[in-house]
């Protein structure tokens, strides 16, 4: 821990009517009691009134709640102080004013505190990733994902897998003992089944982890479908904005548009494509082309239809694809029961879209329960330590298999940014009482 300093910042701020915490971290920040409140630090986690004053002249500045928290038991694990001021920009100038003429105090860097609580193990990297995207969340699912990420539920999975390789090293290290005899058959099955069900655990999550880093940004819905259909309105209307140009002449979207939607808190981002038809204008002509792509990766199609050319025949959802019979304000009688359809330019008309959207985002993001890989870097490790675990099984020397099975747990340490190889030491010893 660095005693020599301490750094601090306004960690929360609600404006004039509320409460304004100035955080302070590190060494020397309990000094920030003598130094502001004339008084030594209040007992730890006790919210305290004091009032602040300056140091130089004893002017007052602000009566503030005052809290302690001597490391490690603490955010960033060093020693913090909290005060808890009025919300003024006025008062914070002041008091952040003077907390910069304290000695070795200095303003913290942009994520410093964070960083901090990472850099003495309050946090580990997924923790530290799932505290970036709960400030960034912005519905309800990725909320509540990213919570669950912040409190320790990816590292959960990752120790799990970990503890589990330390259990194979073990048996690897163990059978390594056996060298100048054959290794008992039971101990080499005992290690292969032990190092087939990791991989087994960790295998399902890179097969989800490219669907978990779209749903990120949201379920990709493409809407395609000849020109004049209302793809365009029909956008429009659900994103309730002039999102997309919407025009008589066919063959006038040229581009493609994104609208975010959320759809009771699931992500849903539309994509608005150009008409899809053969064409010989060369704008046109791209247009048609990106919109293809559009489709080719987009989680679920919506082909737009005109209700007026309803056809029973036409499937009205087949996997990944759902037909929309747009216009309906347009027919005598409504489709029947069961169908999707309705109406861009009615009032309420897009109700029965906006429901099977909804209940695709939500296929699709529950399908993904609590998934253990949001970011390429997971990803990317996960495939490492599969490789490894796939070569550990193909080597069928124990040292070589031991250097293997070593390498995958780094890999998974990766993810979470801690590594300890003295766990496995005390693996040996205390499960398999080698007894040397
Ligand atoms: P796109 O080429 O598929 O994007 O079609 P647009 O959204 O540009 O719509 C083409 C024309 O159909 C426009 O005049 C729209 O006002 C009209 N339109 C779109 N949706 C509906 C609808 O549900 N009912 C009616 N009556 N007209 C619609």
């Amino acid at each position: 821990m660095d005693t020599g300093e301490a750094i601090f910042a306004l960690a929360s701020g609600q404006g004039r009517a509320g409460v304004a915490v100035v955080r302070i971290s590190g060494g020397v920040a309990g000094s920030v009691f003598p130094a502001l409140t004339d008084r030594p630090p209040p007992p730890p986690r006790h919210a305290t009134l004091r009032r602040l004053t300056r140091p130089a002249d004893g002017a007052p500045l602000d009566d503030a709640l005052c809290l302690w928290f001597p490391g490690p038991a603490s955010f960033t694990g060093e020693d913090v102080a909290e005060l808890h001021v009025h919300g003024g920009p006025s008062v914070i100038a002041a008091v952040t004013d003077v907390l910069a003429t304290l000695p070795n105090f200095r303003p913290a860097e942009a994520g410093e505190f964070t960083r901090r609580a990472f850099q003495h193990g309050k946090l580990d990297l997924t923790a530290v990733e799932g505290l970036a995207d709960l400030i960034d969340a912005d519905t309800e699912a990725a909320r509540t994902r990213a919570l669950w990420q912040m409190q320790g539920g990816m590292s959960r999975i990752y120790a799990g897998w970990q503890a589990d390789l330390l259990e194979a090293l073990a048996l690897a290290e163990a059978t390594l003992d056996f060298s100048d005899e054959p290794i008992p058959e039971t101990l080499d099955d005992e290690l292969r089944a032990r190092i087939l069900a990791v991989q087994a655990s960790i295998e399902p999550h890179l097969g989800l982890s490219e669907l978990t880093e779209r749903m990120h940004d949201g379920l990709r819905v493409a809407l395609v479908g000849a020109p004049n259909v209302g793809k365009s309105s029909v956008l429009n209307a659900l994103a309730g904005r002039e999102a997309a140009i919407v025009t008589e002449i066919p063959g006038t979207t040229r581009d493609i548009l994104e609208v975010r939607l959320d759809l009771d808190g699931r992500p849903v981002v539309l994509l608005d494509t150009a008409g899809m038809r053969t064409t010989a204008d060369p704008i046109e002509a791209e247009g048609v082309r990106r919109a293809v792509r559009a489709a080719e990766s987009a989680d679920l199609v919506v082909d737009v239809r005109d209700a007026r050319a309803y056809a029973a025949a036409d499937a009205d959802r087949d996997a990944g694809r759902l037909v929309f019979w747009n216009k309906a304000d347009l027919l005598g009688a409504p489709l029947p029961d069961g169908v999707t359809s309705g109406s861009a330019i009615a009032a309420g008309g897009l109700a029965q879209l906006e429901k099977a959207l909804t209940r695709a985002a939500q296929e699709a993001m529950d399908g993904l329960a609590r998934p253990a890989i949001t970011r390429a870097r997971h990803r990317a490790a996960l495939r490492d330590a599969d490789a490894a675990l796939t070569r550990a099984l193909s080597v069928g020397i124990p040292e070589l298999m031991a250097e293997d099975l070593r390498s995958a747990n780094r890999a998974l340490g990766r993810v979470v940014g801690i590594y300890d190889i003295d766990d496995v030491l005390d693996r040996i010893f205390s499960a398999f009482c080698i007894g040397k």
